[in-house]
């Protein structure tokens, strides 16, 4: 990932060029799976501290950059937004569902699997929905058979 792609992803979100910024969103484009604090601290140079790590996830995820996944055992990963999160102007839109790999332990947006539309009893008002499937992802079941 050149930095001129990463310089124009912080430009497409009104995002102001920080060190810390490009950082972060290189270690998103890097990767193909979601990634929990840690381990986007763990990636990064020392140089910034964790609540600047912090706060820049924190704007990411305000600006529509990164959205929220629920993982496995409560705890919050984060994954980098696709074209298709971006359906309407007024609302950000996550109703894919994410994988959990229990032999690699990575979660992965299922970007084009659609969560099912589920449907509450009378005066229950839905803000989001997560859904997280458990499993063997592609990448370990064919070493499985390889
Ligand atoms: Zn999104
Ligand atoms: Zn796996
Ligand atoms: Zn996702």
């Amino acid at each position: 990932m050149d930095t001129k792609a990463i310089k124009h992803t912080l430009k497409a979100y009104s995002l102001r060029q920080t060190e810390c910024r490009e950082e972060i969103l290189a270690i998103f484009l890097n990767k193909a799976h979601a990634l929990a604090h840690a381990d986007v601290e763990t990636q990064m140079s020392e140089k910034f501290d964790r609540v600047t790590v912090y706060r820049t996830l924190k704007t990411f995820l305000d600006k529509g950059l990164i959205h929220k996944v629920l993982d496995d055992e409560g705890s919050i990963k984060y994954a980098l937004c696709k074209d298709n999160c971006h359906q309407d102007d007024h609302h950000h839109h996550h109703d894919h569902v994410h994988f959990k790999c229990s032999s690699c332990g990575l979660t992965t947006c299922l970007d084009h699997v659609v969560i099912p539309a589920v449907v509450l009893p009378e005066g229950y008002k839905r803000v989001e929905t997560n859904l997280l499937v458990q499993g063997v992802c592609k990448d370990c079941n064919a070493k499985q058979l390889g």
